[in-house]
């Protein structure tokens, strides 16, 4: 009977029972929030009918809308025909097999296999699994220390929230001892005066350098990053950072892993996040638009680098999960990829929904809050500043963008707020009226908090 029940009832029955991720308990279970209940296409309906336009692809991960009825279907006629077996004890199934297949075609030529999870987190877990037992299968067991970003994202688990470097994540957690972070290539909230974004790219991604000679060639394991970070705020790098990147990762015996969660599978123009950069990752980390968001997988990308020595001997490899290569998750996976390459989605959206996507976003560059427009395919953040030139925020914390995110929610556009910076992700199937339409409720929200903080 839970689906009967009224709107206020099914708030309050939340708000008892149901411990919501990334959010202040107290004050939810005082407050409560949105029931959502429908959606079709980029639009998403809560249960008093309230329609929005979803510039997050939900979680990063809708990248096709909702009604992708291919991906539903296959889905439902897996269900029926094998909905479950493990891939443990010599066992297999055939869209764990498809699905494996269908990836390597998708990804970079160094890819011919891949380690499947349910989850993004799960995935960074197996990457650091991954490159212990490289290095140990070589006698260099030593070869431990991970290197990764400040305010980076890549999962809660204790493995992923450790690689990540969100501060309130490591204040409430004791991190792994063998992950170091160097800082981010964030320009606009890092950069120093009189310094050009290229120089600091340079100078941020020597940091990397430094640190690969500080803790020991010989101790480090890999290097791992978001091609654009994503949760930290849409950050686009210099121009001069990867390549800077690449080369020091090519003068030096260590590991490239690239978290494509949210880059992978178009969001950034190509299918993936280091084809836009020119990237050759080792280990690559998927997950989110795998599925469409319908349904959890993540996985990782081995290239022959390190599946020739995996391969080669030393016994099992001591890692799995109950749901390793899902038959159900898989089949979905396979539908979503089918989806992908019937439609010519990535090419289209990547060189006509995109460039009008960023285009309209940088006419908002004018606006009296806007410090900076950054994006690249359909990704992209603004900043709010009080002042263009001293880039003071409008109140305290992040204020400002709160009050902006709520003012673009009320007006019937889904957008998040990470720091002082707008955040958005629409789906790939996005038209050009409907970014039209997103970038104009945009618009109208920056006016309603210019106005607010009487700017
Ligand atoms: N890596 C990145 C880059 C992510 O953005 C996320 C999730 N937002 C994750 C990893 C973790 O994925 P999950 O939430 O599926 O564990």
């Amino acid at each position: 009977q839970i689906m009967t029940v009224d709107t206020s009832k099914l708030r309050q029955m939340d708000q008892s029972h149901h411990l919501h991720p990334f959010t202040d308990l107290q004050d939810y279970s005082e407050h409560g929030g949105r029931i959502m209940s429908k959606a079709e296409h980029i639009y998403i309906y809560d249960s008093e009918g309230h329609r929005m336009l979803d510039g997050m692809s939900g979680l990063w991960c809708c990248n096709l809308g909702y009604s992708q009825t291919t991906i539903i279907d296959a889905i439902h006629a897996q269900l029926q025909e094998l909905p479950y077996y493990n891939n443990f004890f010599q066992c297999s199934n055939q869209p764990a097999v498809e699905l494996a297949r269908a990836l390597v075609e998708v990804t970079p030529p160094q890819f011919n296999h891949v380690f499947f999870t349910n989850s993004g987190s799960e995935a960074n877990d197996t990457n650091l699994r991954l490159a212990h037992r490289y290095y140990q299968l070589q006698g260099k067991p030593e070869k431990k220390l991970i290197i990764s970003r400040k305010n980076a994202y890549h999962g809660s688990t204790i493995a992923a929230a450790s690689l990540g470097g969100m501060g309130p994540m490591h204040d409430q957690t004791n991190g792994l001892d063998y992950v170091h972070h160097i800082n981010q290539p964030h320009w606009f909230e890092v950069g120093r005066e009189n310094e050009s974004r290229d120089e600091f790219g340079i100078r941020v991604a020597r940091e990397l350098e430094a640190k690969i000679d500080e803790l020991g060639e010989a101790n480090v394991a890999a290097f791992i990053a978001e091609p654009i970070q994503g949760a930290g705020g849409v950050i686009i790098p210099p121009d001069t950072y990867w390549p800077e990147i690449k080369r020091i990762c090519d003068e030096h015996d260590i590991l490239l892993i690239m978290d494509e969660v949210i880059c992978g599978f178009g969001r950034t123009g190509n299918w993936f996040g280091c084809e836009t950069y020119d990237l050759e990752p080792d280990l690559m980390t998927f997950a989110k638009a795998i599925t469409n968001g319908y349904i959890p997988l993540g996985g990782v990308m081995v290239s022959d680098k390190i599946t020739d020595v995996l391969l080669s001997g030393g016994g099992e490899f001591a890692h799995g999960l109950t749901y390793s290569g899902h038959p159900v998750a898989c089949a979905a996976g396979l539908a979503t990829l089918q989806v992908l390459h019937d439609s010519n989605l990535i090419q289209t959206s990547g060189t006509e929904i995109a460039p009008h996507f960023q285009a309209r976003l940088r006419e908002l560059e004018d606006h009296r809050i806007v410090g900076e427009v950054r994006g690249r395919g359909m990704f992209a953040a603004i900043e709010l500043v009080r002042d263009k030139t001293s880039r003071e925020h409008l109140g305290p914390e992040s204020e400002g963008a709160v009050f902006c995110r709520n003012s673009a929610n009320a007006a019937g556009l889904m957008v998040r707020q990470t720091g002082n910076a707008m955040i958005m992700a629409p789906p790939l199937v996005s038209s050009i009226e409907e970014i039209d339409s997103l970038v104009d409720m945009l618009g109208e929200a920056l006016d309603t908090t210019a106005d607010h903080y009487g700017i």
